[in-house]
C-alpha cells in the first residue's frame, strides 16, 4: 500500500528542550495514521502530529477495544537510527488484536510504516546518552455505535516521543493480596488499555503507604508472584534467574525475553516457574534471594530494594556492579546503541 506523506510545513523541533526531556510529554513532528473499514486496511498517511476529531459514540471510548505497544529507537555513535526488536512488538500487537476482536495490522504498515515515519522524523531521535525516541503504536475502534459488539472500523496510529534518560531508583514494592491485574482466561497477556486503567487504583493505595509499585499475585490464591506494576518480575535465587512463566496472566515482555536469552547465553541457570510469596520471603530472610528487579522497555531493568508483605518490609542486599541485573542492563544498553556486535539479530536499522 502506498503511504501518502503530508509533511509538516515547519518543524517544531526548535521548541523542544532536549536537555530536559520528561517522559511522554513531547511529540515528534509526524504521526502515521492507517484506516480500516469494509474488512480491509484502506489507507496509510503520514501527517503532522495533531488532534483528530471523533463522535461521542465512538466505540473504543465505551467498550475498550483499544490496544497499544511501546518500544524505543536510539541514535548510535555513527548516527544510525536503531530500534530494539520491533518485530517482537509487531507480533505481540497482533496477539492483542486477536484477543480484543480487532483486525491484524500487516507488517508492511506496522514495521514498514514505522521505518518511513522514523526516516522523516530522524532528527527527533536524541543523541544524548541515555535518551531515546519512545515509539507508541496503538489501535482503537472507531464505529459510531453504542451497541456492545466488535467495531467494523479502526484506526492504527504511531506517534513518537523524545524521552530523557530513565534513572532507575531502586523500587519499594508491595505484594498485593486483594486486587488483581489478570486472571486465567482473561486479557492480562494483551496490551489493552483497560488493563492499565484497572491497575491505577490499587497502585495509588500502595503509593499512599509509601511504596512505588505493586507486585501482582495470582488471582485465584494470591500465593504466587506474577508481575511488578507494568514490568515483568525477576529474581536471582541461589544463582539462578527465576521468573514467572508466560501465559494468560503474564505480559510476554520483550525485555523479559531478552534478559532470559542473555542469561542462557552467559551460562546462567534460568527457571521459568511459579514462585510463591512464602518462598520469596523466606529466601530474602535466609539470603538465597540476592536480586529482585523489574524488566520492561521504559527502564530496561528496575532494581527492587524492598518488598512489603503483610505489613512487614523485607530488604534486598545492596546492588553491586557485579550483580547479574547490573551486567545485563549494561549488555542490553550496548546492544541497543550498536556498541557491541548484534549477534542475536535484535537490531532493526531505519
Ligand atoms: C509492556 C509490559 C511489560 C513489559 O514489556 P516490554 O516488552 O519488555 O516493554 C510487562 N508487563 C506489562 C503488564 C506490560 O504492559
Amino acid at each position: 500500500m502506498q503511504t501518502i506523506i503530508n509533511p509538516i510545513s515547519k518543524s517544531r523541533i526548535d521548541e523542544i528542550d532536549f536537555e530536559n526531556l520528561t517522559f511522554g510529554r513531547s511529540f515528534a513532528d509526524h504521526m502515521l495514521v492507517a484506516e480500516y473499514a469494509d474488512g480491509a486496511w484502506q489507507s496509510v498517511t503520514i501527517q503532522p502530529y495533531g488532534p483528530l476529531s471523533y463522535q461521542p459514540a465512538m466505540m473504543s471510548l465505551h467498550y475498550g477495544q483499544a490496544i497499544f505497544e511501546g518500544m524505543k529507537a536510539y541514535r548510535s555513535k555513527n548516527d544510525e537510527i536503531l530500534v530494539f526488536r520491533p518485530e517482537e512488538n509487531f507480533k505481540r500487537f497482533n496477539k492483542s488484536a486477536l484477543r480484543m476482536c480487532m483486525p491484524e495490522v500487516p507488517e508492511e504498515i506496522f514495521l514498514g510504516g514505522l521505518k518511513q515515519l522514523l526516516q522523516l522524523d530522524k532528527a527527533w531521535v536524541p543523541a544524548k546518552e541515555g535518551c531515546s525516541l519512545y515509539i507508541r503504536p496503538f489501535m482503537f475502534a472507531t464505529d459510531e455505535y453504542v451497541g456492545v459488539s466488535p467495531s467494523t472500523t479502526y484506526k492504527f496510529i504511531i506517534f513518537n516521543c523524545p524521552v530523557g534518560s530513565y534513572y532507575a531508583k531502586p523500587l519499594r514494592v508491595r505484594v498485593e493480596t486483594n486486587y488483581i491485574r489478570a486472571a486465567k482466561g482473561g486479557v492480562g497477556f494483551s496490551k489493552n488499555a483497560g488493563n492499565y486503567g484497572g491497575s491505577l487504583y490499587p497502585t495509588q493505595l500502595a503509593n499512599k503507604d509509601g511504596y512505588d509499585q505493586i507486585i501482582w499475585t495470582d488471582a485465584a490464591t494470591h500465593e504466587f508472584v506474577e508481575e511488578a506494576g507494568t514490568m515483568n518480575l525477576m529474581f536471582v535465587i541461589n544463582g539462578a534467574l527465576v521468573t514467572a512463566p508466560t501465559g494468560d496472566t503474564i505480559l510476554d515482555g520483550v525485555t523479559r525475553k531478552s534478559v532470559l536469552q542473555i542469561a542462557k547465553d552467559w551460562g546462567l541457570k534460568v527457571e521459568e516457574r511459579q514462585l510463591s510469596v512464602k518462598e520469596l520471603v523466606q529466601g530474602i530472610k535466609d539470603g538465597s534471594v540476592t536480586e529482585a528487579f523489574g524488566a520492561g522497555t521504559a527502564a530496561v531493568i528496575a532494581p527492587i530494594c524492598t518488598i512489603g508483605y503483610d505489613g512487614q518490609d523485607y530488604n534486598l542486599p545492596e546492588r553491586k556492579e557485579s550483580d547479574f541485573s547490573s551486567k545485563v542492563y549494561k549488555e542490553i544498553n550496548q546492544i541497543r546503541l550498536g556498541e557491541v556486535e548484534d549477534t542475536r539479530n535484535w537490531i532493526f536499522k531505519v
